[in-house]
């Protein structure tokens, strides 16, 4: 049989074709692959880690699962990013410690200063939002830092956690996320650490940001988002963690009809340098509570007046006169995150205008 050169020719050419059509698919799809952000999980524990033994009971442990299972049990979450797990603790959040926020905090701050991307952090819900407004305020970077948790353990029917940390991770992957602060990620809502409140004991839908509104949504990855937050946060902030081994002790008391004023001087005693007073209605307390104050303040402790009701502002000079007094107003911020920033503001001396000041800013 002879050889037809016309057809080889042909064929040759096909082949050309093919190839370079091949190439313009295969180059950027492997550009992209590349591409992926890169995101790292810090896992602290909490229900999303929790397992129990019957899928429809309630009783269960948090911080049983650790980080590798948790990403493993998430359906296409690598396709979102380039993921790597790393576990910082493995407590439920009732248990969360100022310890465990400075290692996580310095974690952050240097896996941030690197190529990361963005951070994504598992933690119990119980606590979530305090260590949110404390990352807040001590991380150098605007790229994304964002928790999530569950209120369903990982051995529950309809167990929340898988989905809340595909969302979780397409928020820290998304470029639209930086600048935001640090974010909470649940229930298909952004939420920013200064806004958000765990308003219910157990449903999935715990979290809120009843006075600031939610940042943004994320629907099976789809991230929107409607603002940024309110407050200076993460590379504004003048808060770091550096060189800090512990927090000054700042403790919370719970207002209430006929409060005893015998719990704040029990609390200088104890060595409180910061208390914090969850009160009644616009952040009121008996009388007789507010002259212990006046007392603790003329000797140095910084009490601020928040307030036992979740939403609204505590206002300066309201009912209570706060310069007679030496008080200081907690704003927006609900006792805990007042707590938080309290803490950090008593690293350094400062007056009681500063104070106000850093209450009215962050
Ligand atoms: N107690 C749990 C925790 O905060 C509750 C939860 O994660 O939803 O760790």
């Amino acid at each position: 049989m002879g050889i037809n050169y016309n057809t080889m020719k042909t064929n040759k050419r096909i082949n050309l074709i093919f190839t370079v059509l091949l190439m313009l698919v295969l180059v950027p799809y492997s550009v992209a692959q590349e591409k992926l952000p890169k995101i790292v999980i810090l896992a602290t524990g909490g229900t999303i880690a929790g397992a129990g033994e019957s899928s429809t009971g309630s009783a269960y442990t948090s911080g049983q699962v650790k980080i590798e299972s948790m990403i493993d049990a998430v359906p296409n979450i690598r396709k979102l990013a380039d993921l790597k797990g790393e576990q910082i603790s493995n407590v439920g959040s009732q248990d969360m410690s100022v310890k465990i926020w400075l290692d996580l905090a310095k974690r952050i701050n240097e896996l941030l200063e690197g190529d990361v991307d963005g951070v994504v952090i598992t933690h119990g819900t119980d606590t979530q939002e305090e260590t949110a407004f404390f990352l807040n305020l001590v991380i150098k970077s605007d790229k994304p830092v964002v928790l999530t948790g569950s209120m369903r353990p990982s051995t529950a029917l309809s167990a929340d956690g898988p989905l809340n940390m595909y969302n979780a991770v397409a928020v820290a992957a998304s470029p639209d996320s930086k600048g935001r602060g640090v974010m909470v990620v649940m229930n298909d809502e952004i939420h920013s650490a200064h806004a958000v409140k765990k308003m219910m004991t157990t449903p999935v839908q715990t979290f809120e940001s009843p006075q600031h509104g939610l940042l943004g949504t994320v629907i099976f990855g789809d991230v929107t988002y409607f603002h940024y937050p309110f407050g200076i946060h993460t590379t504004k902030s003048e808060f770091s963690v550096e060189g800090v081994k512990k927090l000054p002790r700042v403790d919370i008391i719970y207002g209430c009809a006929d409060m005893s004023p015998d719990l704040i001087p029990m609390l200088v005693k104890a060595g409180a340098k910061g208390i914090v007073v969850a009160g009644v209605g616009d952040g009121n307390m008996t009388e007789a509570t507010l002259e212990a104050a006046k007392k603790a303040t003329s000797k140095g402790v910084v009490v601020v007046r928040a307030s036992r009701v979740p939403i609204g502002t505590v206002l300066l000079h309201g009912e209570v006169n706060d310069a007679e007094y030496g008080t200081v107003s907690s704003m927006d911020l609900n006792p805990q995150k007042a707590r938080v920033l309290l803490m950090l503001a008593l690293l350094k001396d400062r007056s009681r205008e500063d104070i106000q000041n850093l209450f009215l800013n962050y």
